[in-house]
């Protein structure tokens, strides 16, 4: 059983203190191991957790579930969530537990959480359990997403538990420490709205400005404010992912954060060939979390958000709505100005021009036509600036024309704009070829071939000779058939 130890986390627990109905108390699962896999030392040292203490056998029992720190508060969220358009009314953290909250070196509040711990009132019919490849993956794919420059949730530890979970077979299992500005998800108001105390939604919508956007606290409107703050971090963060070509897969509002993180890496991947229609996730049949559908996806699931507001927005309904719509239809304005900004810099451009919209969805065009690989073609395009302007793939002559074009009308030296344009736009990406060998490798017991993909994808930007490997898409054979799970 779970016993308090003595910590180096300083927890203050400020979600179980204000919002009792939204948690249960619960214990994590004890295992019989505590193998630690993968380990953050950078992480710790921003939570201001010593490294050597957590690799430690105090700190390990910690990781695995087997002893609760000093001060933790370990509580089982609740949530609800629409799961692709549906409403499920009681979701919850089913095998994860929120042990508490730290502040951190740099004064930001962050969320200690263990996923994998074991059985909760919230699991339904699972069994609690994570298996190692999918913690790895969660690890693997949020620090990259870090090094890529966008908010995430991010992994402290995964520590295999010795034990061995039934998925499609016998794997071993796993819990993965994740840290997070909070899990505070859309879900969690929409499951708040619906308890009928209208009182909680206030005092969660005071609690998430309070911890996320602090400035809406001032505003004339403060829920109003709150929502469309939520609104600006969430067409921030989408165009993010739509820059670097990252498909969420699972994008159900109980999946999507109050405070703009990325969160929830069940069957994420990256693009290779450009294509907005492309979806791994085995059970998305109906496409609706392709690549392309993201930003409408976002505005659908703020809209969920919206309607769990609109009481605290205006005491009459009508006002309510008409101030909550204006709101989010600023969302595709928001969004484009972000992505166009990006775009700019991917492409090495320094002003805004009234045709960029048509070069860059040319350019998006002519990709998808000639299946270029997403991420290296900004590479390739940087390169040939390098060596002068000689020629990307013929069939994107006429559009490069135009590119350099309006590079030269801005006159700056070609070899500068690539050299910019090489911060900006990775080498490396989780590829998803590159991330299954790895994580088979890593289930078979070698956690070689992880470090490396760590490594590497952890350094996305720079040039890494020998590593050609890491850069190149996926042989055609595997990306026809790659399917991305849900839930393991
Ligand atoms: P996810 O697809 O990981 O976002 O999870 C959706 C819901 O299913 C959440 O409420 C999870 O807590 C729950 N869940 C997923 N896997 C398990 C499991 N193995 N045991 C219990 N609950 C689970
Ligand atoms: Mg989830």
């Amino acid at each position: 059983m779970s016993v308090g130890t003595a910590t180096p986390f300083r927890f203050d627990n400020s979600f179980a203190r204000e919002l009792p109905s939204l948690y249960v108390d619960w214990q994590p699962a004890a295992v019989p191991g505590d193998d630690v896999l993968v380990l953050n030392l950078d992480l710790a040292a921003e939570l201001g957790v010593d490294g050597e203490w957590l690799a430690g056998a105090e700190g390990r029992a910690v990781l695995a579930g087997n002893a609760v720190p000093e001060g933790a508060t370990p509580i089982a969220m609740a949530y609800a969530g629409h799961q692709f358009g549906g409403y499920s009314p009681r979701l919850g953290d089913g095998r994860a537990l929120l042990l508490g909250e730290v502040v951190d070196v740099d004064g930001r509040r962050r969320d200690v959480h263990l996923k994998g711990s074991g059985r909760t009132p919230f699991a339904r019919g699972g069994d609690g359990k994570a298996a190692v490849g999918p913690m790895l993956r969660e690890f693997l794919i949020g620090e990259a997403m870090h090094a890529l420059g966008v908010p995430t949730t991010r992994g402290l530890a995964v520590v295999a538990t010795g034990e061995r979970i039934v998925r499609e077979g016998m794997l071993p299992g796993a819990v993965l420490t994740r840290v997070a500005a909070s899990h505070i998800r859309v879900g969690t108001f929409e499951y708040a709205a619906r308890l009928g105390d209208d009182d909680l939604v206030h005092r969660l919508a005071d609690h998430a400005i309070a911890r996320h956007h602090p400035a809406a606290a001032g505003a004339e409107r403060p829920y109003l404010a709150f929502l469309e703050s939520v609104v600006e971090a969430q067409a921030s963060l989408v165009a993010r992912w739509m820059l670097i070509g990252f498909i969420h897969g699972v994008m159900n509002t109980d999946n999507m954060t109050i405070s703009g993180e990325t969160i929830d890496y069940g069957p994420c991947a990256f693009l290779d060939r450009y294509d907005p229609s492309t979806v791994y996730s085995s059970i998305d049949h109906a496409g609706r979390y392709a690549f392309g559908n993201q930003p409408q996806i976002a505005l659908w699931n703020l809209t969920r958000l919206a309607e769990t507001l609109l009481g605290l927005i205006d005491p009459d309904v009508d006002t309510a709505v008409a101030a909550a719509t204006e709101v989010l239809n600023t969302f595709p304005d928001r969004f484009r100005a972000h992505w166009l900004h990006g775009m700019r810099a991917k492409l090495g451009l320094d002003s805004a021009d009234e045709g960029d919209q048509a070069l860059f969805d040319d350019l998006l065009a002519a990709m998808q036509r000639e299946r270029l690989d997403h991420t290296g073609f900004f590479r390739d395009a940087a390169a040939s600036l390098r060596a002068g302007g000689a020629p990307l793939p013929p069939a994107l002559d006429e559009w490069a024309t135009r590119w350099l074009a309006r590079l030269d009308a801005e006159g700056r030296d070609r070899t500068v704009v690539a050299d910019g344009m090489d911060l900006v736009n990775p080498r490396f990406i989780p590829r998803n070829h590159v991330v299954e060998e790895a994580l088979a490798a890593s289930t078979a017991g070698d956690m070689g071939p992880f470090r490396e993909l760590l490594e590497v994808v952890t350094h996305p930007f720079d040039e890494r000779p020998g590593a050609e490997r890491y850069a190149a898409p996926a042989p055609d054979a595997f990306a026809r058939t790659f399917q991305t799970f849900c839930g393991t």
